[in-house]
C-alpha cells in the first residue's frame, strides 16, 4: 500500500494571522508539498480594525468583510467553513463543533481573542461588544431601536445615553463614529440632539493609555467638541441591563452600554491543556509552543515579550500579519527538512487611530500626526492591507 507522507498543515482562523499564514504558504510551496487546510467560522474575513465603522453604523458591514475563498487559491488551500471546538493535542487532530476531525502534522493557532470583562458583575451579559460581523450588526441595529423607541416612549431620556467602557484603541475609534452619526439619527428620528449623552469610562487615569500625552490631549479635546464625556480614574463597578454602576458610586442609566475594556486569548487554548496567561500562550522565538514544537500560535493569541520594555506587545493586526509571514517561512523550511529556521523579530511601523471622519492621531517612529493627515495615513495603512491580501482590485472594491 502507498503511504501517503506529505505533512498536513492545519490553520485555524481566516483572521489576520491565519490568513497571511496561508497565503504565504502558497506562495512559498510547491504544489504537493504539503497539505494545506484553513478552518474558519465564517465564510468572510472581517477587517477588525474597522468594525467600529458598522458599528456605530456610519458605513456597511460588507465594506468591512471579504469572502475568504476570493482571497485563497482553493487549488492549494482547502478552505473549511466550520467552528473549532477542541484541539487534541495529543492525538494532533482538531474537532469541529458539527463533528468532523482533521488530522494534523503541523497547526497553526490563530482564532483571535474574546472580550475580557474584568470580572465586571453584568458586563458580559448586558454590554455589547466590538469584535465581529454579528456583533457589531447587533449593536448598529440596538442604537436604531434605541433612537425610535424614544419618541413612543420620551419619558425615558437613558434610550439615548450611550456608555462605553473603555477608553482604549477601540472605545475611542467607536466614540469618534458615534459621535458622527448621532447628528444623522436626530434628524432621521426626530430628536433633540441636546438629549443624546455619550459617556466614555475608562479606570486609567487618562484616555488612550500608553500613548503620547500631546496625541492623548488631542484626541479627547476634538472627542469632546463633538459632545463624548470622559470619565477616568473611575472603573465601572457593576453592569445592568438598564445602566451601569461606578466606583465612585455614580449611577448612570443607559440604553446602550458597550464593552471595549480589553481582550484575553481564545478559550480553546486552555481548554486544549496549553500553559495560558489570560488565555495567550507564551510562544517561543519561533512561535511555536514550548513542549509542543509542531503547534504555532498567531496574533491576539501569541504572547511575545518586548524586551525592551519588559511587557508584552499589545495584541494588534500588524503584529498578526507579521507574525503570519514568519510562520509561513518556517513551515515551509519544516516541510522541506531544513532546520534552520528564522526568529520572529516584530518590526513596529507605528499606530494611528480613528477619531471619526477625517480626524485622527497617530504615530511613525518619532514623528506625530493629527487630524487629516492621522485620518489619511489610517486609509492608507488600510489600503495596504487588503492590496497585501487582496492585490489593487480588492483596494478598488473596498475603497478604504
Ligand atoms: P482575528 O483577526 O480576530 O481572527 C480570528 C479568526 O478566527 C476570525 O476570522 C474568527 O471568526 C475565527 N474564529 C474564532 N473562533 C473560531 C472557532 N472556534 N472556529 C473557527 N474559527 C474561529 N490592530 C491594529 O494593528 N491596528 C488597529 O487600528 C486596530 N484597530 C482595532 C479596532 C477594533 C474595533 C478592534 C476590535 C481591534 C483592532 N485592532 C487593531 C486589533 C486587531 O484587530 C487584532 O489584534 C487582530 O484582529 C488579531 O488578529 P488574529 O489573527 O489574532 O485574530
Amino acid at each position: 500500500m502507498e503511504m501517503n507522507n506529505t505533512s498536513k498543515i492545519v490553520i485555524l482562523g481566516a483572521g489576520y494571522g491565519g490568513l497571511m499564514t496561508a497565503l504565504r504558504l502558497e506562495k512559498q510551496l510547491h504544489y504537493h508539498e504539503a497539505e494545506v487546510t484553513l478552518i474558519n467560522k465564517h465564510e468572510y474575513h472581517y477587517i477588525t480594525t474597522h468594525l467600529h465603522v458598522p458599528a456605530a453604523g456610519t458605513g456597511h458591514h460588507d465594506q468591512v468583510r471579504v469572502d475568504v475563498e476570493t482571497l485563497i487559491n482553493t487549488n492549494r488551500t482547502n478552505f473549511i467553513r466550520g467552528t473549532v471546538s477542541d484541539i487534541n493535542k495529543e492525538e494532533k487532530v482538531v474537532h469541529l463543533e458539527d463533528g468532523t476531525e482533521v488530522p494534523y502534522d503541523y497547526l497553526v493557532i490563530g482564532l483571535g481573542s474574546e472580550a475580557e470583562t474584568f470580572g465586571i458583575p453584568g458586563m458580559l451579559e448586558h454590554a455589547f461588544l466590538i469584535r465581529s460581523i454579528n456583533s457589531v450588526r447587533k449593536l448598529r441595529q440596538h442604537i436604531e431601536y434605541m433612537f425610535s423607541r424614544y419618541n413612543n416612549e420620551p419619558d425615558h431620556p437613558e434610550y439615548l445615553t450611550f456608555v462605553i467602557g473603555g477608553a482604549g484603541f477601540t472605545g475611542i475609534e467607536f466614540v469618534g463614529e458615534l459621535a458622527d452619526r448621532i447628528p444623522k439619527l436626530c434628524k432621521q428620528y426626530d430628536v433633540d440632539p441636546h438629549l443624546v449623552k455619550i459617556y466614555d469610562i475608562e479606570a486609567a487615569p487618562t484616555i488612550m493609555p500608553g500613548f503620547d500625552q500631546e496625541l492623548v490631549d488631542y484626541a479627547k479635546d476634538v472627542l469632546e467638541k463633538k459632545g463624548v464625556t470622559f470619565i477616568t480614574n473611575t472603573p465601572i463597578k457593576q453592569c445592568f441591563a438598564d445602566g451601569v454602576v461606578l466606583a465612585n458610586g455614580q449611577e448612570i442609566k443607559a440604553g446602550t452600554i458597550v464593552s471595549t475594556l480589553g481582550v484575553r486569548g481564545n478559550h480553546l487554548i486552555e481548554a486544549a491543556g496549553f500553559e495560558v496567561m489570560r488565555g495567550r500562550v507564551k510562544v517561543d522565538e519561533y512561535l511555536r509552543i514550548p513542549g509542543h514544537e509542531e503547534v504555532f500560535v498567531v496574533g491576539d493569541n501569541a504572547l511575545i515579550i518586548n524586551e525592551e520594555s519588559g511587557r508584552p506587545y499589545p495584541p494588534t493586526a500588524q503584529i498578526a500579519v507579521q507574525q503570519g509571514e514568519t510562520v509561513a517561512l518556517n513551515l515551509a523550511k519544516l516541510v522541506r527538512n531544513d532546520a534552520t529556521l528564522e526568529a520572529f523579530k516584530y518590526h513596529f511601523k507605528g499606530t494611528v487611530a480613528s477619531l471619526g471622519k477625517g480626524e485622527g492621531i497617530g504615530f511613525m517612529g518619532k514623528r506625530k500626526f493629527f487630524g487629516s493627515t492621522a485620518a489619511l495615513m489610517k486609509k492608507l495603512i488600510d489600503a495596504r492591507y487588503l492590496y497585501m491580501i487582496g492585490g489593487l482590485s480588492l483596494v478598488m472594491r473596498k475603497r478604504p
